[in-house]
């Protein structure tokens, strides 16, 4: 809670030094004119982050500013129901009503909202599935909004009733036993009904995009001939409603060679008439921001199409807000990122991204960043009863990723890891609502700002494992981080004799330092190399399919499976949608010596009485180790050392799970059992 505190303390600071920055951005022409001055650059904005100059990117170049706030009108109604009030506050400290919120993001440089549509994300009952219950009411609701508030609406189907992503386009219920045909006469009838009624309730949409991260489905069909048929039913539909309306396909994955490039072949091929090739981009995942500009230029230039980011992000910070653990948290993404984990960091990324599609030429139009205002529905403070009250409101506002109510129609995504929102921490206020001085940075392109200069924030801190007798290889370049510009990676220069100090034929944790020079700056690297006795367990992480060094007794449906590994690729996973009840171990034989057996575990979900610990067992003697289950990848690693007083003694290591709670899961991996 202490690094919480002192973050809400800058933040403060930072809104009194905005306050005064918007005095003086008063004082100057609108930001429009600013970009049209010929012949000179615009004059920086007055503000403590840095944002550098993008020039084309004013609302008279065309360039959409877009903010994807899907979430928002589920967020707004749980503080309804939770004390009344809208938490979102403007710059000056006023709480904003839910359209004084779109005003505000006009104010700070947005001209484009993009709202993601479900079919149907309600069950039989009329229980909302979550992740903002986005039925096309709720998007013309949030269309009008944005529309009085000046900015034009990108309307994002998804041609489902829940999320559709990469891995997950799920057909809707009510076309379940179509065949490709009625498909697509559906959607076709679907998008048109959608686009009329919007278009009577006055939003002003400006682009439509035909299904969501489109790349390798689209409303349960797998096969190219039929997506595309539905991507073009979708096309003319809207090319029906209005002919100026744009028409975008979207995919993602820039960074596998080829994919993209394969997708608009796909598209050209099938004749598809579609106006915009719309890509996410989060740096986590998806590589540079020069390989997208590459990817998206080679598409523009093949196929004379215009390009935008539809979807990026980056974290102000690792804390998560609400209770349901985050995509990007400590222990998952804590290493040196890409970007600061900061407001200048958020402000960097979102620069380095616009600047990426710029590049593309005059074809690269927008950006979008996703869900800048998916933050806690009321933060949590660590007890229990604040979760069980967040999760109340989840459950009747939609207002977290998923409700258990849509478990009946995606039982085996939404129905296991139901919950809140992963992204509270990428969002452009802070979890009480106050607005991030980040989410000016659509605003401050347009000029640049006066922010500090650009300075190293961080540098690679490598960790090496080797077992001994190994080969020491220190790396020859490190990743460098900037408070606002994009990362590089550059060439290190280690401390000799430190190097040569580490002895790969002892057991032991050695420290080599080293230099990297960034520009003008040296900046001290250290590398932390561990040199390790053999492990003495098969298949410790489970990256192998062989199972039979193990034994796995009791309730059933606990395995070798992909799902949240602590590294690699595999873990040993459990869930049951009742009683989780099990052992799983391995026997080995050791001679005499000191040893300690531990292991990473994550999870949740089971209750006060569960019964979580580590064991080893040397004849009838068993020594246990409890852990608490606190979370998803909220690792535990509970160790046990032991000695074996003679030679060739068999001794028994495993984990036993208790849990009577309905829909206990979690992972064990990276077992280790060492002698010392
Ligand atoms: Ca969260």
């Amino acid at each position: 809670m202490k690094g919480k505190l002192k973050y809400l303390c800058i933040i403060a600071g930072l809104v009194l030094i905005v306050g005064i920055g918007a005095v003086l951005v008063l004082m100057r022409p609108a930001s429009n004119g600013i970009g049209s001055i010929s012949g000179r650059d615009p004059i920086p904005q007055e503000a403590d982050i840095y944002v550098p100059y993008i020039p084309g990117t004013t609302d008279a170049d065309g360039f959409m500013r877009g903010m994807d706030v899907s979430s928002v009108l589920a967020i707004y109604n749980s503080w309804q129901e939770a004390d009344g009030s809208s938490h979102f506050k403007n710059f000056e400290g006023e709480e904003l009503d839910i359209q004084g919120f779109f005003y505000l993001l006009h104010d700070a440089g947005t001209n484009y909202i993009r709202l993601r549509v479900w079919n149907d994300p309600f069950d039989a009952d009329g229980n909302g599935y979550g992740g903002g219950n986005n039925d096309i009411e709720a998007t013309i609701e949030m269309g009008q909004y944005a529309t009085n508030a000046g900015m034009k609406v990108l309307i994002d189907f998804h041609y489902s009733d829940f999320w559709a992503d990469p891995n997950k386009q799920m057909v809707p219920k009510a076309w379940e036993s179509y065949t490709i045909d009625e498909k697509a006469d559906a959607l076709y009838e679907y998008t048109k009904d959608c686009l009329i009624q919007l278009k009577e309730a006055g939003v002003d949409v400006g682009m439509v995009q035909i299904g969501n991260e489109t790349t390798n489905a689209l409303c349960g069909e797998k096969n190219w001939e039929n997506i595309t048929k539905l991507f073009s039913a979708g096309s003319r539909a809207v090319r029906e409603v209005d002919s100026d309306i744009l028409v975008a396909i979207h995919f993602t994955n820039p960074e596998q060679a080829g994919n993209l490039a394969n997708r608009a072949k796909k598209l050209y091929n099938y004749g598809v008439d579609y106006d915009v090739f719309a890509c996410s981009y989060y740096p986590f995942w998806h590589g540079t921001t020069e390989n997208l500009t590459e990817v998206l230029k080679d598409i523009a230039d093949t196929y004379d199409k215009k390009v935008v980011v539809a979807e990026t992000s980056w974290a102000f910070t690792l804390e998560d807000g609400d209770g349901n653990g985050n995509t990007v948290g400590v222990g998952s993404n804590d290493t040196v990122g890409d970007y600061e984990f900061s407001a200048q960091g958020q402000a960097t990324e979102i620069a380095a991204v616009i600047q990426a599609v710029k590049d593309v030429g005059d074809k690269g139009i927008g950006v979008f960043y996703w869900e800048p205002a998916w933050i806690p529905v009321q933060v949590y403070d660590g007890t229990q009863a604040t979760l069980a009250e967040n999760q109340a409101l989840w459950e009747k506002y939609g207002s977290g990723w998923a409700s258990s109510y849509a478990g009946a129609y995606d039982p085996n995504d939404a129905g296991r890891w139901y919950g809140g929102s992963a992204v509270d921490n990428q969002a452009l206020f802070d979890f009480e609502g106050n607005p991030l001085e980040s989410l000016n940075t659509y605003k401050y392109v347009q000029t640049g700002t006066t922010g500090s200069g650009i300075r190293v924030t961080g540098v690679e801190s490598p960790v090496l494992e080797y077992t001994l007798g190994d080969t020491l290889s220190l790396p020859t370049e490190l990743k460098v981080t900037y408070n606002a510009a994009s990362p590089e990676t550059l060439p290190v220069v280690w401390d000799e004799t430190e190097a040569a100090a580490v002895d790969m034929n002892t057991p032991g944790t050695y420290t080599v330092h080293g230099i990297v020079t960034a520009g003008e700056e040296e900046v001290e690297a250290v590398c932390a190399v561990s040199v390790q006795k053999a492990g003495l367990l098969k298949n410790p992480g489970f990256e192998d399919a062989d199972m039979t060094m193990y034994t796995v007794e009791g309730s059933s449906g606990n395995d070798r499976t992909g799902d949240d590994p602590h590294s690699g690729s595999y873990s040993f996973h459990f869930y049951n949608s009742g009683t989780v009840d099990f052992t799983v171990e391995q026997t080995v034989t050791l001679d005499a010596g000191h040893y300690v057996f531990s292991l990473y575990a994550q999870g949740g979900d089971v209750g006060s009485d569960a019964n979580t610990f580590a064991y080893v067992k040397i004849g009838d003697n068993v020594i246990s180790e409890p852990f608490t289950l606190a979370g998803w990848v909220a690792w535990q690693t509970p160790e046990i050392s032991f000695d074996v007083d003679e030679d060739g003694v068999e001794v028994t290591v495993g984990v036993s799970i208790t849990a009577t709670q309905d829909g206990a899961w979690g992972t064990l991996d990276d077992w280790q059992l060492l002698m010392n």
